[in-house]
């Protein structure tokens, strides 16, 4: 398929490990060498400001989406060419959602997991047919895919759904792989 924009959420702090911050400046940089554009939260704090940044650096597009509560100096990335501001987080993620072809998660904390899980949980529902991708960074989401593991083999994930998981440690290969994404023919409720 193809990939005119992503949406990358990533941690809004740059963790503990420089293994982060360097992948999150790859992935920036492959973005604008491929001429897709990324979506995003719009802060420049952390993964996001760096991911941002690298973009931006070379030659790229970038998108943000930031609730009106959060243009706050510090927080906001003010050199973006395109700042969207939304009234709360619901209409963040919805705009991020729609705006993107593909998503990527980097290493991050609950807002990132939050907004990831949305979108698998709109994709099992069938509601999109967008690709998510893991970037899996230092293996920093494996006790993550244990968990997922777990909860297939529970009984609350289908097989199916679990595949809707693309990881990869590599941002290039992670590409490749979301551009020749195929969504399930199965989803949630509909027989
Ligand atoms: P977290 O993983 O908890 O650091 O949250 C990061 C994710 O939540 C990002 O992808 C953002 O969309 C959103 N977010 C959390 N904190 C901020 C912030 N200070 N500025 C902008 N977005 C944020």
């Amino acid at each position: 398929m193809q990939i005119k924009r992503i949406a990358v959420y990533c941690g809004s702090n740059k963790g503990a490990r420089p293994e982060y911050a360097t992948a999150a400046h790859a992935l920036g940089e492959l973005l604008a060498r491929n001429a897709i554009e990324l979506v995003y939260g719009g802060g420049m704090v952390g993964l996001m400001g760096i991911v941002a940044d690298a973009v931006l650096k070379h030659g790229g597009h970038v998108i943000g989406v930031i609730p009106e509560k959060l243009v706050i100096k510090e927080v906001v990335h003010e050199k973006l060419p395109d700042l969207r501001v939304v009234k709360n987080m619901h209409e963040r993620k919805a705009l991020i959602a729609e705006l993107s072809d593909a998503f990527i998660a980097l290493p991050g904390g609950y807002g990132t997991f939050e907004e990831f899980f949305e979108i698998l949980a709109w994709s099992q529902l069938g509601w999109h047919q967008k690709p998510f991708g893991l970037l899996n960074t230092a293996g920093f989401y494996r006790p993550m895919l244990e968990f997922l593991d777990h909860t297939t083999s529970e009984g609350f994930i289908r097989p199916k759904h679990r595949e809707l998981v693309i990881v990869e440690d590599d941002a290039e290969k992670m590409l490749q792989r979301l551009r020749a994404f195929q969504p399930p023919n199965e989803t949630k409720w509909i027989k």
